[in-house]
């Protein structure tokens, strides 16, 4: 039996096990894909206080070391249901079936998709969702960036010293994200705002050839690119396992309190699934430390 089963090794989840370990904790961390989350397609962390010019890879990488280091035992299974009985919880993968005495809920977010036909097709033959895993593949070739925010803008900056070519297409005429970013990319001659448009089809049959964008005047124009990069937001992690949890109506988790505590007895949420305004990798970290603290504290009772 583990005191604390976190679900999900992004910063949130990873801060929770550095809490609980340092108590001693029987800790285990489930991930069902890679270790960091979100943050591994970010190329350079520059906002977290006292971290700056790391990659995302090297400092999840770090994260892991630290509670590798610390007793956490990490298990890349995927959690498909969890059932709270009187005295514990039981976590079933699709391997095991795991019993603990409290539970996190760091499962994060997952990329917004566009939803147009050919998008599921194309993805990874010229569709992607992060610049920094794939942007090297299209060196010297013409891309572009969908989206205003700042994952949009650092992106279309990162694939600025690869491409030939970047477009940076997005809904409005103003950007969501960061000034300064969207100042750089002013700069860059390899880089064009398509403002006021929006993606409408994906050309392409082994392999995206062409992308259609269509302005406010419904003008249409086709970009002939090798690659497009959707960075149009985050949508919680839709998973069976929340089914007991309460949401809100966009599915993210509500925390009745302060200190992460969910509906259910034991079971805390922390990082970006929670239902909150700010979602940077700080507040990952102090939903992270939060929810382990607390969770500590029950157990100790
Ligand atoms: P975001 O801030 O939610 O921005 C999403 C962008 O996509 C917005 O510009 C939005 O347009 C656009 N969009 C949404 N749905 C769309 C659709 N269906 N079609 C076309 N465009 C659509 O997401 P994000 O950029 O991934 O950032 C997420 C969080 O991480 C933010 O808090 C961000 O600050 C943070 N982050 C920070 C950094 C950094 O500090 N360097 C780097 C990356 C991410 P509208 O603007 O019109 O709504």
């Amino acid at each position: 039996m583990y005191d604390m089963i976190i679900i999900g090794a992004g910063t949130a989840g990873l801060t929770s096990a550095i809490y609980a370990s340092r108590s001693d904790k029987k800790v285990l961390v489930l991930e069902a894909l890679s270790i960091g989350g979100q943050i591994v397609n970010t190329n350079k962390i520059d906002n977290y206080p006292g971290l700056f010019h790391i990659s995302g890879y090297d400092y999840s990488m770090k994260l892991k070391e630290q509670a590798l280091d610390l007793g956490t035992e990490i298990k890349f299974e995927k959690a498909i249901d969890l059932i709270k009985n009187d005295d514990n919880i039981e976590v079933m993968t699709e391997k095991n079936k795991y019993k603990c005495k409290s539970c996190i809920l760091a499962l994060g977010v997952v990329s917004r998709k566009l939803n147009l036909p050919n998008e599921k097709e194309l993805t990874g033959k010229g569709i992607s969702y992060c610049a920094t895993c794939d942007g090297m593949f299209y060196k010297g070739k013409e891309v572009a960036v969908n989206g205003g925010g700042n994952t949009a803008l650092d992106d279309a900056l990162f694939l600025s010293g690869i491409a030939k070519k970047v477009y940076l297409i997005h809904r409005r005429d103003e950007f969501r994200g960061n000034i300064k970013t969207v100042e750089e990319l002013k700069k860059k001659d390899n880089v064009e705002f398509i403002l006021n448009s929006t993606v409408t089809k994906l050309n392409g049959k082994d392999k995206l050839e062409s992308i259609e964008v269509t302005d406010k005047e419904e003008n249409k124009k086709i970009l002939n690119i090798d690659a497009l990069f959707i960075a149009i937001g985050q949508i919680p992690e839709n998973n069976n396992i929340l089914d007991i949890i309460d949401k809100d109506e966009k599915g993210y988790i509500i925390a009745k309190d302060n200190d992460m505590h969910t509906n259910i007895p034991h079971i805390y949420v922390a990082g970006d699934i929670r239902e909150k305004r700010l979602r940077q990798l700080v507040t990952a970290a102090s939903d992270g430390a939060v929810a382990a603290v607390t969770a500590i504290r029950e157990l100790n009772k």
